[in-house]
């Protein structure tokens, strides 16, 4: 059975229970891995078992001790999580040593230092270490530098090239691979538990199709079964499809889809994203259609490629300048640009007739 749940990181939770076995518990870690793929979750199931009051064989939570159920009702006093405000760009110093009216009297690091509140540890867990300002690392520098006791402190993030190198060489690394090794069976069982949990059914094709296409991601899955996403994809296409493109109209719809999300950034940006990524889709395959003249099988999407491809003069340049455009603005989502601004440059630019179309 999987360890507390947990699919598809069999190494990394024999990795653990082997270090824990040895009495080896590292006093950082740094996890990396593509977004999605489970790794908080990971996190705050180590912390559970690492503060557990009677720990079982292979780093199994008893699930009923004091410590167990406060880990479970996510108010354990011992784990502390940090992560990146939404409405920052980065993690600001503050949140490690508080404001300047409580300079290393609030914060995380001075957290660390207390005395454990019921077990023999502390465990902080920083989501978002892509995101760490340069102050605000120099400041945990220290902290992993000179550990509290047996305080354990996991760093999660995307990159290894995305963390500080002095941040880097004080973490041992753990590094989480995509779901897809599996071929998408996985992800499939864990949607489908969702499902039940949710008692919304899912077919099985569509559960298929979702798994194939989400890069082993669960995040995203949940997000390609979002009805209101994959009827966009089509709506998309076919207003990707127009020429001369409609910037406007491309924009309004864009913007009502991301505002159905409600007012949180976070699934805000993840709706953008989603469309960006159909967008990027669409010009992969104009550019293919251009260079091999193949067509996808969907009759829908191979339309509205011909359309597309049938009211311009260089499709290939086209593509590519698009599909730059678009990667371009799928990075500037996790730089925390302005969503408004976003997609009014992106429409803006794919409406510029900067290329001589067929009249
Ligand atoms: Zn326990």
């Amino acid at each position: 059975m999987a360890w507390q749940g947990i699919e598809g990181h069999d190494a990394v939770v024999a990795q653990f229970v082997a270090a824990f076995a040895r009495d080896r518990v590292a006093g950082s870690y740094l996890f990396i891995g593509p977004a999605g793929i489970g790794k908080s979750t990971f996190a705050k199931k180590l912390a559970k078992s690492l503060l557990c009051e009677s720990l079982q064989d292979g780093l199994e939570p008893c699930g009923v001790c004091a410590s167990c159920v406060q880990a479970d009702a996510g108010s354990h006093p011992d784990i502390d999580t940090v992560e990146k405000p939404a409405e920052r760009a980065t993690i600001p110093l503050e949140t490690f040593i508080g404001d300047p009216e409580h300079r290393m009297r609030e914060g995380l690091c001075w957290r660390l230092l207390l005395r454990p509140a019921l077990g023999g540890r502390k465990v902080a867990i920083i989501l978002d270490a892509d995101y760490l300002s340069a102050e605000a690392a120099n400041c945990l520098l220290k902290t992993l530098e000179e550990p509290a006791d047996r305080a354990v402190i996991i760093l999660v993030g995307t990159a290894l090239e995305r963390q500080l190198p002095t941040i880097r060489s004080r973490c041992q690394i753990v590094r989480f691979r995509p779901l897809t090794a599996d071929n998408g069976a996985i992800v499939r069982r864990i949607l489908q538990a969702e499902a039940v949990l949710a008692t919304q059914p899912i077919d099985a094709a569509t559960l298929q199709a979702c798994a194939e296409a989400c890069d082993g991601s669960l995040h995203r899955a949940r997000l390609l079964l979002d009805p209101a996403l994959t009827a966009f994809r089509n709506r998309l296409f076919a207003l990707l499809a127009v020429r001369p493109l409609h910037g406007v109209e491309l924009a309004r719809e864009t913007s009502a889809l991301v505002d159905a999300a409600g007012k949180d950034a976070p699934p805000r940006r993840a709706r953008l994203k989603v469309v960006l990524e159909y967008a990027i889709e669409f010009f992969r395959t104009a550019l293919r259609h251009d260079l091999t003249a193949a067509l996808p099988a969907d009759a829908a999407t191979a339309d509205a490629i011909k359309a597309w491809a049938s009211g311009i003069d260089e499709p290939a340049e086209e593509a590519v300048e698009a599909l730059q455009h678009t990667l371009n603005a799928l990075e500037s989502i996790d730089r925390n640009a302005n969503l408004t601004i976003l997609i009014d440059a992106w429409t803006a630019f794919l409406e510029r007739p900067s290329f001589a179309q067929s009249s």
